[in-house]
């Protein structure tokens, strides 16, 4: 077993190292476009016909041949009417005009098409054309925006609003998606009871289960809530062997130095293969990244805010694998420390902080917290100050970097 201390880079290396013998394997799925979103698409999604899919007007007006407007005010005879939905019969000749809606396809002979707003209509079959059109004015031509055969969409692309509406454009009712990891979160703890009990002296109600479960929502992954282990060997055994059945299994807690964190014995005794169990980091230092067999095992130490932390910065990047993501960035931003922050820790620190937008910077205020059991200060934060191992001192002005918490992160995350 290693036991030396990675860096927080190591650490994230070694995660990603792993990462990559997913990346190629990852489970597909189709869904409809319903349930895709947030979804990652597996596949190429190409127009399947020229769009528009005809001449089509952009306007309600009357479709005309533009040499006929060069003059106006001209009259032109009306011969009809075109609806969307509707299919032109007969080509407009020279003298005439076709009223139209906008959506409805232009009729051949026609090449421009006057806005209703500037004709004034005389007689049923009768319009006067007040102003002139240019040829092509208010028609969209068959295929202007894309043609048939264009790739749309890459695999890879998250898919939100308007790909949504690309893929009911492109017929695409059905779209094959990245599967969703299944993520047990298994809290462990003699301490630990549920939300809804009144704790008795010494006891604490369990939070890293509710938090887990909505960092791995938020990351894309199904979380599935084990019932909470006991420190003990039968205990963790059992509910360990039943996390090992998800795609990742998360355990928060009993990962320390304690002579109860038993989760390290019992995943030597499964055979769960460990790769790193300690980072240079605070707060989360005893975090633990193992595998066994295909599946993927993080320890993750049992303060709220230590497990919040790591898995940002472990946990999140195999669900984004598991999803077709790239797992590597980190979604960091740059900007302007707004008071003094001393660290003693000697170790990469991920404090609470606030970002804003100042005045062409981001603005960085560090946020009141008392360590990594607040959860209450934390979530004052919108994302975590960086402060590099070396750094013992930042200062009021310094330029900071910020990890983000995923809220913020589609925001900035490049389209591919
Ligand atoms: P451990 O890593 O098990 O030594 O736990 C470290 C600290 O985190 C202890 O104060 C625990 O009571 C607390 N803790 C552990 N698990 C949870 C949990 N699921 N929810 C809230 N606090 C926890
Ligand atoms: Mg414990």
């Amino acid at each position: 077993m290693e036991s030396a201390v990675l860096s927080v880079q190591s650490a994230r290396d070694e995660v990603l190292r792993h990462c990559q013998k997913l990346a190629g394997n990852q489970g597909i799925e189709t869904v409809s476009i319903l349930e895709s979103f947030q979804r990652v698409i597996a596949e190429t999604v190409t127009l399947d016909r020229d769009h528009p899919p005809f001449a089509r007007s952009m306007r309600d007006g009357y479709a005309v041949q533009a040499e006929d407007v060069g003059g106006a005010p001209v009259s032109l005879r009306c011969i009809g009417e075109v609806r969307a939905g509707d299919t032109p019969q007969v080509p407009l000749k020279s003298g005439e005009a076709l009223q139209i809606m906008t959506g409805a396809p232009v009729p051949e002979g026609a090449n421009a098409v006057v806005m209703v707003e500037h004709t004034d209509r005389q007689t049923d079959n009768q319009i006067q054309v007040l102003k002139s059109v240019r040829a092509g004015e208010n028609v969209a031509p068959q295929g202007s925006e894309r043609q048939a055969g264009d790739v749309l969409l890459r695999p890879g692309r998250r898919i939100s609003t308007l790909e949504a509406a690309i893929l009911a454009t492109a017929g695409k009712a059905d779209v094959r998606v990245y599967r969703r990891p299944v993520v047990g979160v298994l809290a462990t703890g003699d301490e630990l009871v549920g939300p809804e009990s009144v704790p008795r002296a010494g006891q604490i109600r369990n939070s890293n289960s509710f938090s887990l479960y909505g960092q791995v929502l938020k990351s894309g992954g199904i979380p599935l809530l084990l019932e909470t282990a006991k420190d003990t060997l039968p205990d963790l055994r059992r509910q360990i062997r039943r996390g090992l059945e998800c795609d990742v299994l998360l355990v928060s807690g009993g990962v320390s130095m304690g002579k109860y964190d038993l989760v390290e014995p019992v995943f030597e005794e499964l055979g769960v293969v460990v790769h790193f169990e300690s980072v240079s980091m605070r707060p989360g230092k005893p975090t633990v990244f193992a595998t066994w067999k295909d599946r993927w095992v993080f320890g993750l130490p049992g303060n709220p805010l230590s497990t919040f932390v790591a898995f940002e910065l472990f946990v999140n990047p195999l669900l984004r694998t598991f999803q077709g993501l790239p797992p590597a960035d980190l979604p960091v931003v740059k900007g302007r420390l707004q008071s003094e922050v001393v660290e003693r820790s000697g170790r990469s620190a991920f404090l609470p902080a606030h970002v804003t937008c100042g005045s062409g910077t981001l603005e960085i205020s560090p946020v009141s917290w008392r360590g990594s059991a607040d959860v209450f200060g934390a979530a004052e934060a919108n994302g975590l100050l960086i402060v590099p191992s070396e750094a013992a001192r930042l200062e009021r002005g310094e330029i900071v970097e910020v990890l983000l918490f995923e809220e913020l992160r589609y925001a900035k995350e490049a389209r591919l």
